[in-house]
């Protein structure tokens, strides 16, 4: 059907900008109603005016995933307005690299914080609400990772551990959580044209990132979205564990 995710309930984390942006508003296309969850609050009530004007159903949940307790109270919104979810799109992350020997230790620091501890605390108060419906039907955990956490840059060593940590801990997840039909994924995208870059600091990095849009096309967001919403429409017994996304030219 057009609509293969028509009675779903999703969040959808980082949805103020990039990958999350545009996969929520994929994901309300194809029927879930979506919880969109950054925090931006501004940005949150446009994404879900559009969703609404599209017909679609959205809540905005203005929260910093770095705060449990507020996690845990969006959560708990979640459940209350929209039934609980049954999609987790855990995808809010900073990429911040620098050479080791500058001590960057505040980019360390934010990059653990959120693409580690956010994200776990959004595991922690949602998995309850997957798990139940995994026993109506099938849930979906999709994390995101980085192509970083399976090969080497110099000067990403901090941001490549972080997404190393989704990956490994997405595939241990799904060996818990599958037997209770709740499927887990690793989305691990190459270069995705979003805000990430923007917050790079490092010179080195920068013109890195920069030079690559010479030899080739970066992914856009939409290219991810699509992708989520495959994982999410597939049959209920099939689970993509791993799912790397590159863009042609990427080495
Ligand atoms: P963006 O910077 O556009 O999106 C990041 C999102 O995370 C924003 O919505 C931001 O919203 C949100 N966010 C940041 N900090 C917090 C916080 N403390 N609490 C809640 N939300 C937060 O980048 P992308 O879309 O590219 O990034 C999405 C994911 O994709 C990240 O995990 C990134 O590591 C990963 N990725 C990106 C690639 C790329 O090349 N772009 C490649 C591989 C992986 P707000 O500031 O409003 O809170």
């Amino acid at each position: 059907s057009a609509r293969p995710l028509a009675g779903r309930v999703a969040v959808v984390t980082g949805a103020s900008s990039g990958i999350g942006e545009a996969t929520a508003e994929h994901l309300a296309e194809l029927g879930a109603s979506v919880a969109v969850l950054a925090r931006r609050a501004e940005r949150l009530d446009d994404l879900v005016a559009r969703i609404e004007k599209n017909g679609g159903q959205a809540l905005a949940l203005a929260v910093d995933v770095t705060d449990v307790a507020a996690v845990r109270a969006a959560a708990g919104r979640v459940a209350d307005e929209l039934g609980g979810a049954d999609l987790l799109f855990n995808n809010a992350g900073v990429m911040l690299p620098a050479p080791i020997e500058e001590l960057a230790t505040d980019q360390w620091q934010r990059q653990i914080d959120l693409n580690v501890t956010g994200l776990m605390n959004v595991i922690g108060a949602l998995t309850p609400q997957l798990v139940a419906a995994g026993e109506r039907g099938v849930a979906d955990l999709i994390n995101t990772s980085s192509i970083a956490a399976q090969n080497i840059f110099p000067t990403f060593a901090v941001y490549s551990a972080t997404k190393a940590y989704v990956t490994h801990l997405s595939r241990h997840l799904r060996t818990e959580l599958g037997p209770k039909n709740v499927r887990v994924s690793a989305i691990e995208p190459g270069i995705v044209g979003t805000e990430l870059q923007s917050h790079v600091t490092d010179e080195g990095a920068q013109a890195w990132l920069e030079g690559s849009r010479d030899t080739m096309e970066w992914l856009t967001s939409e290219d991810v979205a699509q992708t989520i919403g495959f994982i999410a429409s597939l049959p209920p017994r099939v689970n993509l564990q791993q799912v790397t996304i590159m863009p042609t030219g990427q080495p």
